[in-house]
């Protein structure tokens, strides 16, 4: 097998990372912090299939603006982010949102129109915002409206969230309205994401209240308030770098580069079981 390495267990562990996006440079990065506080010896490569480190991670600068052309910002809320570039030492180029600019955009016939007030990724917590948006057609503003009255499902199981908001709002709603924010926040298909993995708390919604219009018009006044000035995600929790994510990248680079094995333009084609040996690790790539 080409590029097949046996290992004797006595040697110092080895650990491959196949992938340079932002989960294998923390990942590389987390494992050194282990093996440095804990004196352990680790030998750490990350293989990366193309040319730069980041993944689908970058920021350019063009007409005097900085784009971060994936994510822009990182949820404050939960504080492994925030910590991680604390440690890495960009505390002091951590950019807090500005509420002036809160909101989100959706590209609607060629023009960034924003999304309604209120629309909390896949539900509406107002109707009025949604039927004054020039983004839905007549029939989908009324589709939407029509969840009111569309009966909870009996089995509460799973179900993909392309399905379940379709179930709830209509195509129309999913193809212009969630399709782009979520995506940009799972990076994935609707499709194929699992609603209770995603955003369990719709389920549960629809579970109480039957349907999604009517929880959000029982929920407390003061969180109805707060969906009504925010749409999209919840942009007041997030937390950017003042030189785009790029930072974040480049300084998990640097400090992994000192500790690790970074190889570039290496796609890992193959993960191989090796027949058991007592002496030998049992995988090679
Ligand atoms: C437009 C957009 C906006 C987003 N906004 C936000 C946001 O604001 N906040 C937020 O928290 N998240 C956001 N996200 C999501 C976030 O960017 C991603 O979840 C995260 O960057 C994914 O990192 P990753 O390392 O898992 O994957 P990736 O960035 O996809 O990296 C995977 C890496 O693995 C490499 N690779 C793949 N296969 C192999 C192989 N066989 N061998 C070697 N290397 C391989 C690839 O080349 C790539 O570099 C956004 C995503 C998008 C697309």
């Amino acid at each position: 097998m080409p590029g097949c390495v046996n290992m004797p267990l006595s040697q110092t562990p080895r650990i491959a990372i196949i992938g340079g996006g932002l989960t294998g440079l923390s990942a590389a990065h987390r494992l050194s912090e282990l093996a440095s506080e804990q004196g352990l010896a680790l030998d750490i490569t990350l293989f990366e299939a193309g040319p730069k480190l980041g993944g689908i991670v970058g920021t350019v600068e063009r007409d005097g603006y900085l784009i971060d052309t994936g994510a822009d910002s990182f949820i404050t809320n939960k504080p492994g982010a925030l910590q991680l570039c604390q440690r890495l030492g960009l505390g002091e180029r951590l950019q807090a949102t500005d509420p002036k600019y809160r909101g989100a955009l959706v590209l609607h016939n060629g023009r960034p129109v924003p999304v309604p007030e209120g629309f909390q990724l896949l539900s509406p917590s107002a109707l009025w915002p949604v039927l004054a948006s020039p983004i839905l057609s007549p029939w989908g503003k009324l589709r939407i409206a029509a969840e009111y009255f569309i009966p909870a499902r009996k089995n509460g199981s799973d179900e993909t969230l392309a399905s379940f908001v379709r179930r709830r709002f209509g195509s129309e709603a999913l193809d212009r309205l969630v399709q782009p924010l979520v995506g940009g926040i799972y990076t994935s298909d609707p499709e194929k994401l699992s609603l209770a993995a995603t955003l369990p708390r719709f389920l549960e919604m629809e579970r109480d209240h039957g349907s999604l219009i009517r929880a959000s018009r029982t929920a407390k006044p003061q969180a109805v308030a707060e969906d009504r000035v925010s749409s999209g995600a919840r942009y007041g929790l997030f937390a950017g770098l003042r030189g785009g994510m790029r930072d974040l990248v480049d300084a998990l680079s640097m400090r992994i580069n000192e500790r690790c094995t970074v190889r570039l333009d290496t796609p890992i084609v193959a993960i191989n079981q090796l027949p058991t040996d007592p002496d030998a690790l049992p995988y090679c790539l």
